[in-house]
């Protein structure tokens, strides 16, 4: 068994690692993540990826992207997140996120839909949380109910990111109650200008970065711009948030890479009572804790990018890499915080940040006590032995 990366992914881990360290540490602090990234502040970034070869690097090559392996994807994550310029305001810096739904148009949506998204002209959410259904969405209540060639949507979706400036919305609904999350809800884009369609609230939290409400008050949309089959939308959305909670856990390792970088650094410099703090073995069992915790995050993750590169069912291993990705960055930081005392909490360096973005972060995507039952529920089921196969003359 071979743990080393592929030579082809250690290069483009070199070159996204050199680009970081060049061009977006020195400017991270300069970041302001409660204004939006100005176009023309995040342009010259985007032409230096663009020149890298490092453009769309999360697209598949039939739409013009690098296509890369997910191990691959998440290396990348993991690099660019080690600078707070990076990760959330500037996720644009390498291509427009897109998301998997959209690769799912028909080939007349994805001239509408998904190109439109690729070349950045227009911005597009995933709206599911409802203000009644937040960790348990096949209980969702916001109907889109046929009329004619057209769907009537109603009901209201919040804390949706990125809806404060989306020109449309990736809306999971409810288009037969009867059969709920087993075929009865659906995938439908609706235009964020249409009739109907109102941006309610901008939910202001501890991120910077506010999400927002929508509420649908008997919006007209096509039949013709549902996304999928009708009844396909949960499974879509599931598939969504599987590829969601790698990408996280990757994000998550890649700050808590930075923060145990930073820590060693610092406590080499700082000296107390004449001392080294890295000579203090309160300091020591921090740092050693955090190298553990960490070498075995990326264990973890590397193994489940590989697993689903080689198309597995991989929806236990994305909300255990979840769970365990957002719990180790929050021990790290807290630990880094710790080791640089008042500094550490300052508006000087990015963990203070870092420390808020990663508790919201534990809720995204599915809440962490929510992943853990679900995961325990399906390792239980996968368990049971399955009753045996009635032979024909057995049937009732
Ligand atoms: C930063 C951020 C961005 C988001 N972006 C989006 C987005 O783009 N699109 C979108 O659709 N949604 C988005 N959400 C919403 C997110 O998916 C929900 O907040 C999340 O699923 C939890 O739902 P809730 O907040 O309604 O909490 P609730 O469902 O009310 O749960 C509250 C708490 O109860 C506990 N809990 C609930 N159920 C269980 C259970 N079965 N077992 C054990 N414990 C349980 C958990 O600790 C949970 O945190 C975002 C949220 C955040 C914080």
């Amino acid at each position: 068994m071979d743990f080393d990366l592929p030579p082809e992914i250690q290069e483009l881990q070199a070159k996204v690692r050199d680009f970081v360290r060049r061009e977006l540490i020195p400017i991270e602090m300069t970041i302001n993540h409660f204004e939006r990234v100005e176009p023309d502040i995040l342009r010259p970034f985007q032409e230096k990826v663009k020149a890298l070869g490092l453009w769309q690097v999360d697209v598949p090559k039939e739409f013009g992207g690098l296509g890369l392996s997910q191990v691959a994807k998440c290396v990348i994550e993991e690099e660019v997140s080690q600078s707070k310029a990076m990760p959330y305001r500037l996720s644009a810096l390498m291509g427009p996120p897109v998301g998997p739904i959209l690769y799912r148009c028909n080939d007349e949506q994805k001239e509408r839909f998904l190109k439109p998204v690729l070349r950045g002209e227009k911005r597009i959410c995933f709206a599911q949380t409802e203000p009644d259904a937040g960790s348990d969405p096949a209980g969702m209540r916001t109907r889109a109910v046929r009329d004619g060639d057209h769907y009537v949507i109603t009901g209201t979706k919040r804390f949706i990111t990125g809806s404060i400036d989306a020109d449309a919305a990736q809306v999971i609904c409810v288009t037969d109650p009867e059969k709920g999350a087993n075929g009865g809800i659906s995938c439908v884009v609706v235009d964020m200008k249409a009739p109907g369609v109102k941006l309610v609230k901008a939910w202001q939290n501890m991120m910077d970065d506010p999400v927002g409400e929508i509420v649908f008050d008997g919006a007209r949309v096509p039949i013709a711009d549902r996304i999928g089959e009708e009844g396909e939308g949960f499974r879509l959305a599931q598939e969504w948030l599987t590829r969601a909670r790698i990408k996280q856990a990757a994000k998550a390792l890649g700050i808590a890479q930075r923060c145990y970088d930073m820590s060693i650094d610092y406590a080499e410099a700082r000296t107390t009572g004449g001392i080294p703090l890295g000579e203090r073995q309160a300091v020591q069992l921090m740092i050693a804790d955090c190298a553990m915790e960490i070498r075995s995050l990326r264990l973890m993750i590397y193994d489940t990018a590989w697993r689903a590169d080689q198309k597995q069912d991989i929806r236990n291993e994305a909300y255990m890499v979840k769970i365990m990705g957002l719990e180790t960055v929050t021990r790290v930081i807290d630990r880094a915080i710790e080791i640089h005392g008042a500094l550490g909490l300052s508006k000087k360096l990015p963990l203070e940040y870092w420390y808020r973005q990663v508790r919201s972060s534990r809720i995204a995507d599915g809440a962490t006590e929510v992943l853990r039952w679900v995961l325990a529920r399906n390792l239980a089921r996968a368990r049971k032995p399955r009753p045996p196969k009635a032979k024909p003359n057995e049937a009732a």
